[in-house]
């Protein structure tokens, strides 16, 4: 029998199958399964016009055998079959367009290796484990059977054959042991069992493997001292029908519950399920999860985002980053669509035109999802938006804004009036009549918030306030500028949009010489004294003058100290307080006492805006002294 070499486009493919260092060498059984269950569709159609092959879709089958002691892993299927020509042209050559462009990228990025692992490369990706592989196959409508084998690089053989019944009988002789790699990992059945569950379980026929299995024998059942035996059984190792084909009205949450969570391995139970079929200029069918705490890796490197992605039942990829956008990285589950080839690259995922109409679609459909469990089912939105807001805010910060409009909706905060998180609309549908802006104020919690001297106008006019207790949530505000055209505005701002009352202006007038006395004592250190509009019981306050925010300067000091950040400081005095009314007597009498209270008071303006002081020993000092 001669040596038949492969044709060269093969060779080089082949060359780098059989040299692979790709850790991912078990997706050569997801490859083999595909082709099995391709095979077996072709003649499933065949059957249904021809009455004398004899055969219904329940006859179909996959199994594998594996061998210990002749090391070899056979997969057999009730398929087509291939005769002679089809051997030399389909496993002599690569046959699909889509290996072939695989290896086009290849020759352009020989290292990039790792594609290799992530997309179908076919019938050849049984040489990284194999030393030989033999195909016994024989074709519907053909007498004979024919036998494939090779030993890879050096070319293959044909013979014609004995073999019972149609379908191809793969059988893959595994490549020796060696110090780095052993292949026996591929003989156990455990292991078997496990990669088709990963990469095959939804291919929708029956892939049978004969377990083995140990009991305990019938003759020692009672005894004190039970043995055992050994006994093989045949088992269903996939599932087959994915419970994403399956329609919604016949599935129960607790099932999509249970796959969430063992698909995921999630430990939570999902806030939603969201299942759509779309047909159309894509065709799809998408599972998706949305979780109800955040995983514990969530905001770390370690997280990755993305869907699995199937074509029709088998698995492409674990994570298809492409299919949800950044700000709902939180979304587990699933897409699976006949619209993709298996062979399709990272690189041609990036770019696929359906890919990313999907992509859009479901972006849209989580959207209103979130939207409508906003509207109608308030307690579990709360409950995500816990879990998840922070990635929403992000969402709005990110990319220069470019989400915003379509996230700001999904935004809760916790509001001073109503005492619970509240959307922007909501607060916007209570505005008073003489209010011009959305306040928001923020602080380390509430009661910090509460506790801000700069909030008491804004609480004493019954205004509702904002609270931005999370680092993101300034960020967000001034990232959305306006909200139904009104501006937000920071209760630590210096204009707050209130119309001063006569009595007001009159303090101001009063206090000038006051304040210029102040603002000399304290120098550079702020930027500006002023009369209060905003403190009532409080004597002083800080407010920020320019587009800085006291919180702002903290965070980009918490990041990066040498930042150089620093809000421009305004110090607003209350000139009715008694301590402030003391300082102005002091002036007359006193004058080196007087600049004391000056300093103690800034000192205290800071503490209360969460600053740190310059020097607290000698704030410290003073305050004893004048005590
Ligand atoms: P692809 O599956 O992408 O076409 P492969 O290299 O895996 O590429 O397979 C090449 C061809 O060999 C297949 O298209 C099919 O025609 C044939 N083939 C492979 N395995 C089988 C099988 N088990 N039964 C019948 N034909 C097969």
């Amino acid at each position: 029998m001669a040596k038949m070499q492969f044709k060269s486009e093969s060779k080089r493919l082949l060359d780098l199958m059989i040299n692979s260092i790709y850790t991912h060498k078990e997706i050569f059984l997801r490859e083999i399964i595909s082709n099995a269950s391709d095979a077996i569709d072709k003649l499933c159609f065949i059957a249904l016009t021809d009455d004398k092959l004899g055969m219904t879709r329940s006859d179909f089958k996959i199994e594998i055998k594996a061998d210990k002691d002749a090391r070899t892993l056979t997969v057999t299927d009730n398929g087509i079959g291939m005769d002679k020509d089809d051997l030399e042209n389909n496993l002599g050559t690569i046959a699909s367009s889509g290996s072939y462009q695989f290896k086009q990228e290849l020759t352009e990025k020989q290292d990039d290796i790792d594609i290799i692992g992530q997309f179908g490369v076919g019938f050849y990706s049984a040489f990284m484990v194999a030393k030989e592989i033999t195909v016994i196959t024989k074709k519907y409508g053909s007498d004979v059977a024919c036998k494939w084998q090779s030993a890879g690089a050096d070319g293959y053989e044909i013979e014609e054959c004995e073999k019972d019944g149609l379908g191809t009988e793969i059988i893959i002789t595994l490549k020796d042991n060696t110090d780095e790699e052993s292949y026996d990992e591929f003989l156990e059945q455990y292991r078997i069992q496990g990669l088709v569950k990963r990469y095959s379980d939804y291919i929708r026929y029956p892939i049978m493997m004969e377990m083995k299995k140990s009991r305990v024998k019938e003759e020692t059942k009672d005894s004190d001292k039970p043995e055992y035996e050994d006994y093989f059984e045949w088992e269903t190792l996939n599932s087959m029908v994915p419970i994403w084909q399956r329609a919604k009205k016949d599935v129960t949450q607790e099932e999509y519950d249970k796959f969430y969570s063992e698909k995921f391995m999630a430990m939570d139970k999902p806030v939603k399920t969201i299942v759509t079929s779309v047909e159309g200029v894509v065709t799809y069918k998408a599972l998706l999860f949305i979780p109800s705490a955040t995983p514990y890796d969530y905001y770390t490197k370690e997280y990755k985002k993305g869907l699995q992605l199937y074509s029709s039942g088998v698995l492409i990829t674990d994570n298809c980053e492409e299919l949800v956008p950044e700000h709902f990285r939180f979304v587990k589950g699933i897409v699976d669509t006949a619209d993709l080839s298996l062979n399709i690259s990272r690189e041609m995922l990036q770019h696929d035109r359906h890919l990313l109409t999907i992509a859009q679609n479901l972006e849209k459909k989580i959207r209103r999802e979130l939207s409508s469990m906003l509207t109608s089912d308030r307690e579990n939105y709360e409950k995500f938006f816990k879990a998840f807001g922070r990635q929403l805010k992000y969402g709005v910060v990110s990319d220069y804004g470019m989400h915003k409009e379509d996230l700001q909706d999904l935004l809760l905060f916790y509001s001073s009036t109503e005492k619970k998180l509240v959307t922007l609309s909501e607060y916007v549908d209570r505005m008073k009549e003489e209010q011009k802006f959305i306040y928001f104020a923020t602080g380390e919690n509430a009661a910090a918030i509460d506790a801000l001297p700069q909030t008491e106008l804004l609480r004493s006019k019954g205004f509702e306030i904002l609270y931005c207790t999370e680092d993101v949530d300034e960020f967000t505000l001034h990232s959305l500028m306006t909200y139904k055209e009104k501006r937000f505005c920071s209760a630590t701002n210096d204009d707050l949009g209130i119309e001063n009352d006569e009595a007001e202006k009159e303090d101001e007038k009063d206090g000038t010489a006051l304040l210029t006395f102040v603002k000399e004592t304290l120098g550079d250190k702020v930027a500006e004294v002023t009369a209060s509009k905003k403190l009532v019981s409080h004597p002083v306050c800080l407010t920020a003058k320019g587009g800085i925010s006291f919180e702002m300067e903290k965070y980009f000091n918490s990041v990066q100290p040498d930042s150089g950040m620093k809000a421009q400081r305004v110090l607003e005095l209350n000139l009715g307080h008694s301590a402030v009314r003391t300082m102005e007597s002091l002036i007359q009498t006193d004058i080196d006492k007087a600049r004391k209270y000056a300093e103690v008071l800034y000192c205290q303006a800071l503490l209360i805006a969460g600053l740190p002081l310059e020097n607290p020993s000698e704030y410290t000092d003073l305050v004893c002294e004048l005590i």
